[in-house]
Parts: C-alpha cells; sequence; structure tokens
C-alpha cells in the first residue's frame, strides 16, 4: 500500500517553516507498518494543488494533505478539493456548535471567518479538530484516500493520532508492527553496516528490515517486522547476537543515555569519577552532570586548557610536555594519573588534543588522546575523528563515556 504526502505552503518552500509534519506523519506511518513513498512540497497555488491531487491518486493509494486550512485568503486548500471532487459545501452544524465553543471558552470574538470553517464539503466525512477550528478531512475515490489536514503540527497530530491512523489502518487492514531499537557507541556507520551484512541477510528473508539512524557518535540500529511469533524470535536472537560480538560498542536495548548507563553503575559499584579536560573544555563533565543524581558519583572536573594549568593545576610535569608535546599519549595519561590523586576518585578520564578547525602546527586537526586512570590502571588510546570541531568534541566525549563503560563493566577493547 502507498501513502504519498503533500505539503502546501509558501512558507516551507522559502525556508521560514520547517516542514516537521512530514517528518513526524512519515515517522508515525512506519511505526505502524505503511511507509511513505513520496512527499513533495507546493505552493499555495490552485493549479499546483490541483495538480498535485489528481497525480497523487493516480499513483498512491493515500494521499495525506496538510497545511491551508486556515480562515485566511491564502489558505486554499478546502476550496480547492471541493473543485477538484466536484463537492458543494454545506454546513455541519456539530462543528459549528465546536468552534463557537472554542472561541466562547477563549473569550474570544468569533468572525465571520470562522463560521466559513464550519462550511465542509458534503463529499467529506468530517476528522474533528478537538484543538483548532479547522476541521480535517477525508475523501474517498476508486477506492483511493485523500485526507486533508491543518498545517498547525499539533492540530494535525491530534487529528491523525485520534482518528485519521485508526481510520487508515482499518480501512486498508494494515498487519501490526514489531520493532525494537538497539543503542550504540560508534563512530562512523560503514564499519558496522559491513559486520552486519550476513545478519541484514539472514533478516531479510524473514523480512525484517534494519534501518540505521546515525548521529555524531552514535548509532540506534532499529528492527522492523510484521508482528508473528517468528519475527518477535528472530529480532531478539539478532539482538542478543550482537550484543554478544561487538560489545564493545552495544550499550542499550532501550532509549537511555550513555551517561545514564554509567551514572547508574557507578552507584551500583559504589565508585566515583572525575575528568581533567583539554581539547573538549568541559564537554565530557556537562554529559556527566545532565543526569539527575551524578553528584553521588561525580566529583569535578578541571578544564585545563592551557600547558600551564595543565602544569600547575593538575601538576603534569613540564619535562613530559617538553618532551612527548603536549598531545601525547604520556601527557594524557599523566593527566588521568594526576587527576585520580588531585580529585581523590576511583576513576579519572582526560582528553588532550587538536579540536580544530586550526592545527597546532604539529598534529592533525582531529586527532585526540582520551586517557583513563583506575585503581588497577592507567591507559590511553589515539583517535583521528575529523574537521569539524564541534563534531570532534561530541565524538571525544561519547568515545571517552564508552571508554569508561567498557572498564567498568570489564568489557576486553
Ligand atoms: P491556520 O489556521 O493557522 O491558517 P492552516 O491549516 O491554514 O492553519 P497553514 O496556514 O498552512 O495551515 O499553517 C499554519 C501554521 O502551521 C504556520 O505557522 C505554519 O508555519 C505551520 N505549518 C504549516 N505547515 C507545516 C509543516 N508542514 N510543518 C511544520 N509546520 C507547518
Ligand atoms: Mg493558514
Amino acid at each position: 500500500m502507498k501513502v504519498e504526502l503533500i505539503s502546501i505552503g509558501d512558507e516551507l518552500l522559502i525556508g521560514q517553516t520547517v516542514n516537521t509534519n512530514a517528518s513526524w506523519i512519515g515517522e508515525q506511518l512506519a511505526e505502524r507498518g505503511l511507509l511513505v513513498h513520496l512527499s513533495t512540497t507546493i505552493r499555495d497555488v490552485e493549479n499546483d494543488i490541483i495538480q498535485s491531487i489528481d497525480a497523487g491518486i493516480k499513483r498512491s493509494d493515500v494521499v495525506i494533505i496538510t497545511g491551508g486550512l486556515g480562515p485566511t485568503k491564502d489558505d486554499i486548500t478546502k476550496k480547492t478539493l471541493c473543485k477538484y471532487f466536484e463537492s458543494e459545501q454545506e454546513l455541519n452544524r456539530e462543528v459549528l456548535e465546536r468552534v463557537e465553543f472554542f472561541f466562547e471558552s477563549r473569550e474570544k470574538e468569533m468572525l465571520e471567518v470562522n463560521v466559513q470553517q464550519a462550511y465542509l464539503p458534503k463529499k467529506a466525512l468530517v476528522l474533528n479538530n478537538l484543538v483548532g477550528t479547522a476541521s480535517g478531512m477525508w475523501f474517498e475515490k476508486d477506492g483511493k484516500v485523500v485526507i486533508s489536514l491543518p498545517g498547525v503540527p499539533y492540530e494535525m497530530k491530534d487529528i491523525l493520532l485520534r482518528e485519521g491512523f485508526p481510520m487508515l489502518l482499518e480501512k486498508f487492514s494494515v498487519k501490526e508492527l514489531y520493532s525494537k531499537t538497539i543503542y550504540l557507541q560508534v563512530i562512523g556507520e560503514a564499519f558496522l553496516a559491513d559486520r552486519l551484512a550476513e545478519l541484514e541477510n539472514q533478516l531479510a528473508a524473514k523480512e525484517v528490515k534494519l534501518a540505521y539512524l546515525p548521529s555524531t557518535g552514535m548509532l540506534r540500529l532499529r528492527f522492523n517486522g510484521k508482528k508473528s511469533d517468528e519475527v518477535v524470535f528472530e529480532i531478539k536472537k539478532s539482538i542478543e547476537l550482537i550484543k554478544k560480538e561487538i560489545p564493545v560498542h552495544f550499550y542499550a536495548e532501550y532509549n537511555i543515555s550513555l551517561s545514564e548507563v554509567l551514572g547508574k553503575e557507578l552507584v551500583h559499584q559504589k565508585k566515583t569519577l572525575a575528568t581533567i579536560e583539554s581539547c573538549t573544555g568541559g564537554a565530557i563533565a556537562k554529559e556527566i552532570v545532565r543526569i539527575p543524581g551524578s553528584s553521588a558519583y561525580f566529583q569535578g572536573s578541571v578544564v585545563s586548557y592551557n600547558e600551564v594549568v595543565k602544569q600547575n593545576l593538575v601538576h603534569v610535569n613540564e619535562d613530559t610536555i617538553i618532551e612527548y608535546g603536549v598531545v601525547s599519549e604520556e601527557v594524557v595519561k599523566e593527566m588521568a594519573e594526576k587527576g585520580k590523586e588531585l580529585l581523590n576518585v576511583d576513576y579519572c578520564v582526560s582528553t588532550t588534543g587538536v579540536a580544530g578547525p586550526d592545527s597546532d602546527g604539529i598534529n592533525k586537526v582531529g586527532l585526540i588522546w582520551i586517557g583513563i586512570a583506575t585503581n588497577k590502571r592507567t591507559f590511553a588510546k589515539r583517535f583521528h575523528f575529523g574537521n569539524d570541531r564541534e563534531r570532534n568534541i561530541q565524538s571525544a566525549v561519547l568515545t571517552a563515556l564508552n571508554m569508561l563503560r567498557c572498564e567498568l563493566f570489564e568489557i576486553k577493547t
């Protein structure tokens, strides 16, 4: 079954409004097992609207339109739909009463243009708007469905959730979906796609789809299939397999942040944490204290951005800096070790590197060392992230937290 979207509005085309309606509808439909195969954005122009609906009805089973149902002159969708479906408008008393009540309860005067909103096409089923004044409409032609909704996001959502989606699922007898998302810390999803290629093929044979949803330093992996005992079993089995195969990257099977996972484990182990940060400038500390209750384990942070601060406050040896350079394994390890003593903690995480965009003249932009000192050992890893300052910092934060997670859970890296 094919669904397509038509977003109407000049403001969408000139970039004044971001088309969040299309992304929300796409996501909601996907969760219900319906895929949007095409999405177009058009002007508030009669001819354009008619052409798009006509083409839409020919190539899709369902056309969902948003925008242009308001009471102002530039809102021409309803009029245009009446023209296309050759339908007159009639006063819908129920809708009129609701629109009147809408204004009464807000102590606002109702205008003639608002009364006009209660005139609806005879050939349409009304989709009730309980949070605004523009009703949604459901048309049918040759077994195809056209739904028209107001552009205001919360009105559109309310109508679809209460009436539109249930009616669509019923009309097209859509089978329930089963989906599960797992959360991974990973830089660049390509290598993972490579490692999971075989699994992906096996899942495809059972008609389970795998979606890669990357963001900086992170990857959400969504499994999706038509609900059946076999599909549920296959998805659960695959998740167990990934957990076993790449425990370094896999950190959760429900929506939780890496810093929250760490926080829970630090509380559980009754351990404390501090950070000594150079190129991340306190961003690791910020991510840690975002979690309520972090004071139970987080002791503090020194942002030793400058060499002098590294020496005077953290007590990194001047000789180490001169001999190895400030962006080096030796310095990052010393930062972690000295920080662990200074702040009297069980774990201390440190960073030093070149976030960019300018190089320090010695090292490449994006080269970052991350160190960890524990009660058992001190170690460091070298990373080369990229050229974008913000993404480098974000990648370093998540990588550092993940290194610490592996240490806490004794996962071999
Ligand atoms: P109104 O009664 O407000 O006139 P309407 O149905 O005529 O509603 P529009 O005039 O197209 O809808 O848009 C109303 C508001 O909703 C505007 O602020 C607009 O920016 C926003 N909007 C419209 N379409 C979208 C969209 N696709 N994504 C996000 N916001 C949107
Ligand atoms: Mg409008």
